[in-house]
């Protein structure tokens, strides 16, 4: 795959979510781009059709590169459950409904667990980044992260579904730690799907 290396400038970052909008404009900012959201541009949010993440993330970042003639990067990421089919993955925002309740959606989580009498409650949590260009080219970098379903959810940083979810190694969840913690291990080593992902995008692209 030929990949391309992005020049300093201007950025879309294809994304209405104000956690994830949060976590990425922390992550380029010591890049030096000048970052636009797709929600200051007041660009559409175009409906997630597609059955991967990797579609869905192509799908809002060739939206907004063709919309603005600029390289446009989207994030599609979720919290996928293994004794559940990885749900709900790719429908991960879905589940917490038109009021975006998360308590709700890790109560359906830990609700469908119980009525398969889950004993496995592995986890995990997955980001693509598609970076997409106007003429139409794009490129992905996949994060995961594994670990396990906690309940009742502990923590009140972060966002979405972070409450419920420990790493593999750790004894707190993602809601009970720090960004600098959720992102980077003491090691310096990546460790949020999303700062995993991201890794592998500035390495080929930055
Ligand atoms: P989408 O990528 O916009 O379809 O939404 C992904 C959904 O997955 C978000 O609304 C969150 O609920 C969940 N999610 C993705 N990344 C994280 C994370 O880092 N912490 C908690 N929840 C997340």
């Amino acid at each position: 795959m030929s990949e391309r290396k992005l020049q300093p400038g201007k950025l879309v970052l294809a994304s209405h979510n104000k956690g994830k909008l949060r976590e990425i404009n922390e992550m380029l900012a010591p890049h030096g781009f000048e970052v636009l959201s797709a929600g200051d541009l007041d660009l559409p949010e175009p409906e997630e059709t597609g059955t991967t993440f990797e579609a869905n993330a192509a799908l809002k970042a060739l939206a907004a590169a063709k919309a603005t003639g600029l390289p446009a990067l989207a994030d599609d990421s979720g919290f996928c459950v293994s004794a559940l089919g990885n749900d709900p993955g790719i429908y991960s925002a879905r589940w917490a409904g038109e009021s975006k309740d998360f308590g709700q959606a890790m109560q359906k989580v830990e609700d469908a667990l119980q009525a398969n009498q889950a004993q496995d409650r592995a986890a995990f949590f997955v980001a693509v980044l598609c970076l997409a260009w106007p003429d139409g080219h794009t490129q992905f970098y996949r994060g995961e992260v594994h670990g396990e379903a906690i309940w009742p959810p502990r923590g009140l940083e972060g966002f979405g579904y972070d409450p419920m979810f420990q790493p593999e190694g750790e004894s707190r969840t993602f809601g009970e730690m720090g960004k600098e913690e959720k992102h980077t291990l003491p090691n310096g080593e990546p460790l949020s799907h999303r700062a995993r992902a991201f890794a592998k995008f500035q390495a080929e692209c930055l």
